[in-house]
């Protein structure tokens, strides 16, 4: 029997993939991932923000390629959509290097005839106040439901930001449209991952819940899966949200007909990385194509997860200070810049003093808060109190406005150690075998408060991993052929 140990040394926390897939092996799941990877992924994100999710999916596909080989099967498409125009133009960046589509919208999905009636009918619902909003989109989700077939069909377009055109929506209908010949039985696993909007079910949101303007976004999102898994042309979702959201009545429920629905609550500690996110991710088994073959049981899901993936926290989030002292006085710097006190420019080590300048007024204040509890990290931007955002040992969990300091060292987390802690290969000293991440250059650039926004809306990369490897581990191919519309040599063919 092998012994499951956490991070055993300083740099173990950043060979985490390492970890996960020696875990992978042991568990005998291995043989499953190659079967599941072994035509390709064709891969889709809504509202992933910079799709940090497919770097999870990037990170474990190469992990395991090291043990299985170039026949391990390729990542063949990427279809990416996020609203928000910072995050899609660090998807658009990586697309211009490395290709696929970037779309805009998921409300692009529905024909502008519909869409005007939509937004009419939820203005006037809004106004009418939080019940008449919920029983709108509670109506939009039926009539969704309803049409689904007919509205979200295989070769639905949507504009595309990367080829300014339409392109295609469904993962399968790309990569389809881009291969002349494939062979006999041929069929990737197509998948999507969505982190569904979090607004009105986290503790730092207004708590609108069902009344709440990412209602309608969800509805597109989960009966666009639905419809997809229907038809064949989809074959397991994931999502990531809030533990606020309630799963069995947004996913276990309302899919009950066509997938079966598991999740977890997890935060990365749990599996011994020293910074905090705790989350709720599930996924979908199209029944038509896949079959769930791990715990039934959803209490039996968190178990097996624990079991695969739980590791000892044995390390503080000093981990991930990694940065040269030349860094963290450039870092200082630009931040004494920043609030116009340029003797720090001269002056700008690690000591109390300069930390302590380098902050706005309210950030000084909740610093003398926090310092006397002993903390070794606190979010300065967050009162002591704050749900979300505890001091103490580890990362706190990084939100779109934190300014994390570091009391051990007296100064501020750099960008690049939060991104880090994050799980975005953007520090030599700590990528190790993985190399930079295709996203670095996007990122490097970027002032500070994009950074913070990013991360605050983003995931912990190697807890997505884990899931998607736990996953993906414990699913079983039924009969699977590409639809008869597909072998057309352009599924556009079917609709126009
Ligand atoms: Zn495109």
């Amino acid at each position: 029997m092998s012994i499951r140990v956490g991070p055993q040394c300083a740099d173990a926390p950043h060979r985490w993939d390492e970890h996960m897939v020696a875990r992978v092996v042991d568990a005998g799941l291995l043989q499953r991932h190659q079967e599941a990877f072994r035509d390709g992924i064709c891969w889709s994100s809504d509202y992933s923000g910079y799709d940090a999710p497919f770097l999870a999916l990037e990170i474990f596909h190469s992990s395991v390629k090291r043990i299985l080989g170039e026949e391990f099967g390729p990542v063949l498409t990427h279809v990416a959509c996020d609203f928000d125009p910072l995050p899609r133009s660090i998807l658009a960046s990586r697309a211009a290097i490395h290709g696929g589509c970037v779309l805009r919208d998921l409300n692009d999905r529905l024909p502008q005839s519909i869409l005007d009636v939509v937004d009419a009918e939820e203005s006037a619902a809004r106004l009418r106040g939080r019940a008449a909003a919920a029983a709108f989109y509670r109506m939009l989700d039926a009539v969704l439901h309803d049409d689904g077939a007919s509205l979200f069909l295989c070769a639905m377009k949507a504009p595309c930001v990367m080829h300014d055109q339409d392109c295609y929506v469904n993962a399968l209908a790309s990569w389809r449209a881009s291969v002349e010949d494939f062979g006999a039985g041929q069929r990737p696993l197509v998948v999507n991952f969505s982190g569904i909007t979090c607004v009105d079910w986290t503790g730092v949101g207004g708590q609108e819940r069902f009344s709440g303007r990412s209602e309608r976004p969800h509805a597109i999102w989960l009966r666009h899966r639905e419809a997809a898994a229907a038809q064949g042309i989809e074959d397991v979702y994931f999502s990531e949200c809030s533990t606020r959201y309630p799963v069995y009545q947004k996913q276990v429920h309302p899919l009950a007909s066509t997938h079966h629905v598991l999740h977890v609550e997890v935060d990365p500690t749990a599996l011994g990385h020293p910074v905090s996110r705790k989350s709720m991710f599930s996924a979908g088994i199209s029944k038509a194509t896949y079959v769930w073959v791990g715990a039934q049981d959803n209490n039996a899901v968190q178990e097996e997860f624990a079991a695969l993936f739980h590791a000892p926290l044995e390390l503080g989030g000093d981990a991930y200070l990694c940065a040269i002292e030349d860094e963290v006085r450039v870092y200082n710097a630009q931040h004494a810049r920043q609030r116009k006190r340029p003797r720090l420019l001269s002056d700008a080590g690690n000591s109390y003093d300069t930390l302590v300048q380098s902050l706005g007024p309210g950030a000084m204040v909740r610093l003398e808060t926090y310092r006397p509890t002993g903390a070794a990290f606190a979010d300065v931007e967050q009162n002591e109190l704050g749900y979300t955002s505890r001091a103490g040992n580890i990362i706190p969990s990084m939100l779109r406005h934190g300014t994390i300091v570091s009391f051990n060292k007296n100064r501020l987390v750099t960008q690049e150690e939060l991104w880090t802690a994050q799980g975005v290969d953007v520090m030599p000293q700590a990528w190790g075998s993985r190399g930079a991440s295709p996203l670095r250059d996007a990122l490097v650039s970027l002032p500070s408060w994009k950074h913070k926004r990013l991360r605050g809306n983003s995931i912990h990369i190697p807890t997505a991993a884990a899931w998607i490897a736990y996953v993906l581990g414990n699913i079983r191919k039924l009969d699977l052929r590409l639809p008869e519309s597909m072998t057309d040599p352009d599924p556009a063919s079917e609709d126009s």
